[in-house]
């Protein structure tokens, strides 16, 4: 919906970043090698601050006070599962209260627009924290009937002490979709996120305190991957470690985790996501969701749209339309309420980024627009668009991860599908048709967690939301989420007293 400007939120005024410290038992620490990390502003080079850089001694630290709070007679096993419900609505309330700051401090971490951090980030976390806020006293096991002799029952019980391993892309969010369901479940947590991005973390930290939470549900250890993030992975004293990030670490933190304790692992990864456009299809629609797909956060998204097939009949118009369409793109300041694009987040994905730009140009992709970086030593990349791509280049097969629409022309539904399904990847797709008969035999072909039909990125907090292949392992959001955070036991009673 429209919002007339003069109602817009405004980032609010930072004079100093408040909360810099490890965050274990609800108190704030230094880190016990007495090292910190700076963290900076993506859009300006700038440091933002420096935060106190965790390592293996401070996760076994971590990993002390989530395991004593896990213990059977702690307040949180003891806890009435509508008291835990409560903590988590009251937890959404404060994140509510500190909307524009947290969506402020990611603009900054991040370089994302703010108004995007506003409406999407925080409105998904308070959505995902209520919803899991409403389960915590619905989840139960079931009576399993066997024979005579025997009562069956199911209890669903936490899994114990989940690690969380957290990307820059959605900081705030990805958390929530782990820590959501983790304590919804009633489990401890320990929480790494991305180097890049710490802050909105560590406010989260302030607030878990400020809610009640007991001392040690919720830990939160700001640090490096191969440090902090690897400690978790391999820690023998962790149950379950969540992840969402490249394909490359995810197979690290399952090796990991199997040579260790055999922890449960549920891993978020890449996408190389295929969108079929059919000509009988609403086509300026299609062209402005697929755009917003493949553009949305500077296309530093596992769902971004990237591999884009449209039928030869359209194509042409297709292609003429989606520059027409990236011309209203807004590159600027990311605190500005009129940008709509930022930086990348950092010079290696920068460079990485501009890299696959080349190799589309030497490969022989035709640039339609954009093609490079904006100015010089910044780190913010036009909106880049290439027609006439074909399946062997490596910007049809690998995920760039940076704003990059590809475009491929097909002819018919069987070989689009084929070609759709070529993919070690498969995480997201879309489909653009008016038939409805279409709609659904193709959506039931694709090799993909999720496919929207005329839509894109509609992201709900009650859908489960994956990967098949190498896109990852489990579901996050929906009821489906609770299985990943919760151990199933069998109780089975003899009765000697039969009928
Ligand atoms: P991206 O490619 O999107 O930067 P990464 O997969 O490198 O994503 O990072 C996502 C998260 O994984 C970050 O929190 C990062 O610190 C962490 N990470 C990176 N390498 C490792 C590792 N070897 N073990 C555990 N965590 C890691």
């Amino acid at each position: 919906d429209k919002i007339p400007a003069s109602d817009l939120p405004q980032p609010v005024k930072i004079q100093q970043v408040r909360y810099t410290k490890i965050f274990i038992n609800n108190e704030w620490h230094t880190s016990a090698s007495g090292r910190t990390f700076p963290t900076r502003n993506p859009a300006t080079g700038d440091t933002i601050c420096e935060v106190q850089e965790a390592d293996k001694e401070d996760v076994d630290k971590a990993v002390a006070a989530a395991k004593a709070a896990m213990q059977l007679d702690s307040a949180w096993r003891k806890m009435e599962p509508p008291r835990r419900g409560r903590l988590l609505h009251k937890l959404a309330d404060l994140v509510e209260r500190d909307r524009k700051l947290l969506a402020t401090l990611e603009t900054l971490d991040t370089g994302k627009p703010f108004l995007q951090a506003f409406f999407t980030d925080l409105e998904g976390s308070i959505k995902t924290l209520h919803y899991y806020g409403g389960w915590a006293d619905k989840i139960h096991g079931k009576s399993v009937p066997v024979d005579e002799t025997y009562l069956c029952l199911t209890r669903h019980e936490p899994i114990g002490i989940c690690g969380a391993i957290i990307p820059w892309n959605f900081p705030l969010l990805m958390l929530m979709w782990k820590l959501a369901p983790a304590l919804s479940c009633g489990n401890t947590v320990v929480i790494k996120p991305a180097e890049q991005t710490p802050l909105t973390a560590l406010h989260i930290g302030s607030l878990i305190k400020e809610a009640g939470f007991p001392p040690g549900v919720v830990n939160i250890i700001p640090g490096f991957g191969s440090t902090a993030g690897a400690a978790i992975a391999s820690h023998e004293g962790i149950d379950k470690v969540a992840f969402t990030g490249s394909t490359e670490v995810g197979q690290l933190i399952k090796e990991a985790a199997a040579k260790s304790n055999l922890k449960r692992v549920t891993l978020e990864l890449g996408g190389k996501n295929p969108c079929i456009v059919f000509a009988d299809c609403d086509l300026q629609m299609a062209v402005e969701e697929i755009q917003k797909g493949a553009f949305y956060n500077q296309g530093q998204c596992c769902t971004a749209a990237s591999r884009v097939f449209v039928q030869d009949r359209i194509y042409e118009e297709f292609v003429r339309r989606s520059i027409e369409n990236a011309k209203k793109i807004v590159i600027g300041d990311p605190l500005d309420p009129q940008t709509t694009h930022g930086p990348q987040i950092d010079q290696q994905q920068f460079e990485k980024i501009i890299g696959l730009i080349e190799s589309g140009k030497k490969e022989g992709a035709k640039l339609e627009y954009g093609g490079g970086a904006v100015g010089e030593k910044s780190l913010f990349i036009h909106p880049t668009i290439f027609s006439e791509v074909k399946d062997s280049m490596r910007i049809a097969k690998e995920e760039i991860f940076g704003p990059v629409l590809c475009i491929f022309s097909f002819k018919s539904k069987q070989e689009v599908i084929e070609r759709a399904n070529n993919s070690q990847y498969g995480l997201v797709s879309a489909v653009f048709t008016t038939s409805m008969d279409r709609a659904l035999s193709v959506s039931g072909a694709l090799e993909t967690g999720t496919v929207w039909i005329n839509c894109y990125n509609a992201m709900h907090v009650q859908t489960p939301f994956g990967g098949y292949k190498m896109s990852g392992n489990g579901r996050e959001l929906g009821e489906y989420a609770l299985a990943e955070y919760s151990e199933v036991k069998t109780v089975t009673f003899k009765m000697n007293d039969s009928m």
